[in-house]
């Protein structure tokens, strides 16, 4: 019998359920700490597949493929959020350690229950979601709050990068968009008048040890991250110790193992409202990489292994630049083109990181960079001198 309590030592295999690059990432950082990786995920060909040791390409329910992990690797972990909750309790009842367990991960599956979970918190934080409505049933549209309007009405499952929402000015549209999404099961969210957007980042291991990251300040283009900036440039130190106390008793309260990944609006008033949480490393956490002693992705497997975590202490200001399938054209995909990398790389503080991911396809993202600097105006300018490279608008 495996001991269930003691560190899992590097040598060994950690599980991870989906090969995206988030899930490469993380592949990357236990290879390095001499950690072995089985990586399982329905498609032929991922970016995580394609390095780790091991490979499962099988259905996320597929109970022989997760039996087979299961004699592998010790712990497993998920990248892929709409993971079914299912596969993780299989593992867990196969005696593997799961960080998140399956609780954590369909909490953050569902804005129902999530918007739910966040309002419950406000009692305890102080900071809590924007006002919503749920709507399951024809009968619940009318009986929407009209200082809701305009809102934004968002699906509740499946949503990311702003897919599954749709902004709201009346009574008819939500009926509209309500159709238009299939009736499934909604949340209608005031829109608020957002001054600026953040991101918490928080790692709990198995001793109940908690660490946080510096506060980044996020901007979105088309629903989809475009830069983070650390440490948050509009961010008053007393809003960001707010944030982060929130975001490390959420942890706790949920009892979660790993790294969790908490969005934040900060209003033109000053208050603050919780957005939704991440149950994995996040995209906007990626400047853990290059700016941070530990990154996000080493955490993960600190957490997973049962091993003490690491130091979040960041180490030079930094701003990350999303690298979307768009740089791969010119206008349309028609246009293919290869994005000037050189010109990118003669910024000698610009860390650049690609997913290796097949083809790019516009609005996929494909990579990042890191671009990092000795105060933090440098670090923007760098940031902003790299996007021109590269045909970006910064
Ligand atoms: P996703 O799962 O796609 O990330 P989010 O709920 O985070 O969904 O919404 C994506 C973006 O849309 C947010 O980062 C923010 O810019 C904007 N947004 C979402 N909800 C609101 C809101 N209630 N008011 C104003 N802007 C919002
Ligand atoms: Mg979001």
């Amino acid at each position: 019998m495996a001991d269930r309590m003691g560190p899992i030592l590097p040598g060994s295999y950690l599980g991870i359920l989906g090969g995206g690059q988030l899930g490469r990432m993380f592949t990357q950082a236990a290879q390095a700490m001499g950690y072995k990786v089985c990586v399982l995920d329905p498609g032929s060909d991922s970016p995580a597949g394609s390095i780790a040791e091991k490979f499962i390409q099988a259905d996320y329910t597929d109970s022989a493929a997760l039996k087979e992990m299961a004699a592998l690797c010790a712990a497993v972990s998920t990248e892929f959020e709409n993971v079914p909750a299912q596969a993780l309790d299989d593992l867990e009842s196969l005696g593997v350690f799961v960080a998140p367990r399956s609780s954590c991960v369909s909490l953050a599956q569902n804005r129902i229950a999530e918007k739910k979970f966040l309002a419950t918190w406000k009692s305890e934080t102080n900071i809590g979601p924007a006002p919503y409505f749920v709507i399951e049933h024809d009968a619940d549209l009318a009986q929407a709050p009209a200082d809701l309007f305009p809102g934004i009405l968002k699906t509740a499952r499946m949503g990311y990068d702003g897919k599954g929402q749709a902004t709201v000015y009346s009574l008819e549209e939500l009926t509209a968009a309500w159709n238009e999404f299939g009736r499934v099961p909604c949340v209608l969210e005031k829109r608020m008048d957002l001054d600026f957007e953040v991101s918490a980042l928080v790692v709990r291991g198995h001793d109940d040890a908690v660490v946080a990251y510096p506060v980044s300040q996020n901007i979105h283009r088309d629903g989809i991250l475009h830069t983070s900036t650390v440490p948050a440039p509009s961010l008053k130190p007393a809003q960001e110790k707010k944030i982060v106390d929130a975001a490390k008793a959420l942890i706790r309260k949920i009892d979660y193992v790993g790294v969790l990944c908490v969005e934040f609006f900060v209003l033109k008033s000053g208050d603050i409202v919780a957005n939704e949480i991440a149950p994995r490393p996040h995209n906007s956490g990626h400047y853990t990489m290059d700016a941070c002693v530990s990154s996000q992705f080493e955490q993960q497997v600190r957490a997973m292994a049962r091993l003490p975590l690491g130091d979040t202490r960041q180490l030079a200001p930094v701003s990350m630049l999303n690298l979307l399938g768009d740089l791969w054209f010119e206008g349309s995909e028609d246009k293919a083109r290869e994005p000037a990398w050189n010109k990118v790389l003669a910024h000698p503080d610009a860390k650049l990181h690609l997913y290796g991911k097949s083809a790019p396809r516009i609005g996929r993202k494909m990579g990042h960079i890191n671009c990092l600097g000795e105060a933090l105006n440098e670090a923007r300018q760098n940031c902003a001198a790299v996007a021109t490279e590269l045909g970006i608008e910064p």
